[in-house]
């Protein structure tokens, strides 16, 4: 008779804190901690002393999104940094319909460029291109008359002239709707998750709701996400039927330019305190963090409320954030990825507020790590480089008493999503999620590289596998 196939056991692995032990999984749980335990699993894996951590964890991506990005084209700095390397990008993007343009950054162009400056770069395909905030699409002249031919224009198109400019504002909904696009397969991300060790994310993306929560559940269901998931989103998401993801908190996206009402935040905070769901509010400038600390204090905080990227955090604040009992879940990588576009943009009297870590630390606030992906890479250990080094892709140093340690900033990735000042452990009765490195602690703390993952397990089963390299079959149990 065969083994019974739920049972992966990990043999001699170094666990956080240095003592070595096998792990046994059986029905997605651990199953058993300790030496010796019997070799009657039907998957045996030898760590030889490699760190077997608790799964990684994204505390902030936006996985559609990440997954659209696959299918895109990279538009904007480091890799694009003028002109004639986008027109080049530009021409050699894939496929023959839509060029979907990714990262723009108005130093590519010198500003932002009307349909007509982007007709002069694609002319015979429609192309839209994405701001780096997310927050803006530049048309040509061929995407604009495919849109319009048969939709109503969205309020988010800026009119100059009588005519349309071709930027559009704030308005992803309708450019969803216009194009008729479903959900992307997370099949390819999920996959490449995995390969980091990352076993679960949160799913940060605004306008999440029902329709969102039913993809998701279904990507799950069929195998196609291993990850498990929470979601935040819109206060409609509490209504979504489906199971197989959690219910996170709601999401508020405020733009320094476009502060909603104050009284309007207030009761959007109130409404999702009366779901029982924390709020995550999105503050890249001073400006948003006082808006969102302001309207928190108005209602008061609960466990799980928190405060997305905090770029900017002047001294004054940490203190409002420390008193409020918020959480934080921070993006070191920026530092790496766009520090030196921050040197150049950021007045130099805020340099040292920027993307703070060990202050925030240091102040008892509880953090937690997120990638922003598409904004940022999704490897969560570029981000745990980037913590403890401050550098910037040209090697400058950004606010060096902001670093990490190696052992701190693993715990962003570790953190409990529904409560940051709780880690995840590997202990006997919790969900195998695991993430298993070829080496010991004491070597790969001094290195931090998803290369040292070997061997990723969610939900008890493997979903990456660079020890038996036997195909890994997905899903599927
Ligand atoms: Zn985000």
């Amino acid at each position: 008779m065969a083994r019974p196939k739920d049972r992966l056991l990990i043999r001699d692995a170094e666990l956080l804190g240095g003592k070595r032990a096998d792990v046994l999984v059986v029905g997605g749980r651990i199953a058993g901690i300790g030496r010796g335990l019997p070799d009657d699993a039907q998957q045996v894996r030898e760590a030889k002393g490699g760190l077997l951590l608790p799964g990684l964890h994204d505390h902030h991506v936006h996985l559609a999104g990440l997954a659209a990005r696959r299918h895109s084209v990279w538009c904007g700095p480091p890799q694009v940094e003028d002109e004639a390397t986008l027109r080049e990008v530009l021409a050699q993007a894939p496929g023959s319909g839509w060029i979907r343009g990714l990262g723009y950054h108005e130093s590519v162009l010198s500003g932002l460029p009307d349909a007509r400056a982007l007709d002069l770069l694609v002319a015979d395909r429609p192309l839209r291109l994405q701001h780096r905030s997310g927050r803006m699409w530049l048309l040509n002249s061929l995407a604009l008359d495919l849109l319009l031919a048969e939709n109503d224009p969205s309020p988010g198109l800026e009119r100059g002239n009588g005519c349309f400019t071709g930027r559009l504002f704030n308005a992803d909904e309708w450019l969803r709707a216009a194009l008729g696009s479903n959900p992307p397969d997370f099949s390819l991300v999920s996959a490449e998750l995995a390969s980091f060790g990352v076993t679960g994310l949160t799913d940060m993306t605004p306008q999440n709701g029902p329709a969102m929560a039913a993809h998701f559940a279904g990507q799950r269901e069929n195998g196609e996400l291993m990850q498990s998931v929470m979601l935040a989103g819109t206060l409609d998401l509490a209504h979504a039927l489906q199971t197989g993801w959690a219910l996170g908190p709601v999401k508020m996206h405020l733009h320094e330019a476009n502060l909603p009402p104050f009284d309007d935040a207030v009761a959007l905070i109130r409404q999702a305190h009366e779901q029982a769901r924390a709020v995550a509010i999105h503050c890249v400038s001073e400006v948003e963090l006082v808006f969102a600390l302001a309207a928190l204090e108005e209602v008061g905080a609960m466990i799980g409320d928190r405060i997305e990227h905090a770029s900017v955090t002047a001294p004054g604040h940490i203190a409002q954030i420390t008193d409020l009992g918020l959480a934080v879940c921070v993006q070191p990588h920026f530092i790496f990825e766009r520090g030196d576009r921050y040197l150049l943009d950021v007045e130099a009297s805020s340099h040292p507020h920027l993307y703070r870590l060990a202050g925030l630390s240091a102040a008892g606030i509880p953090l937690a790590g997120g990638s922003d992906a598409p904004f940022a890479s999704v490897d969560p250990w570029s981000a745990m480089r980037s913590a403890v080094s401050r550098q910037t892709i040209q090697g400058s140093i950004i606010g060096a008493s902001e670093a990490l340690s190696p052992e701190a900033t693993l715990a962003l990735s570790l953190a409990d999503p529904t409560d940051f000042s709780r880690q995840r452990e590997v202990r006997e009765g919790t969900p195998a999620d695991l993430c298993l490195l070829s080496r010991p602690w004491s070597q790969a703390r001094e290195r931090l590289t998803s290369e040292d993952v070997v061997l990723t397990v969610a939900s008890g089963q493997i979903v990456y596998d660079l020890i038996d390299q036997t195909p890994v079959q997905r899903g599927s149990g």
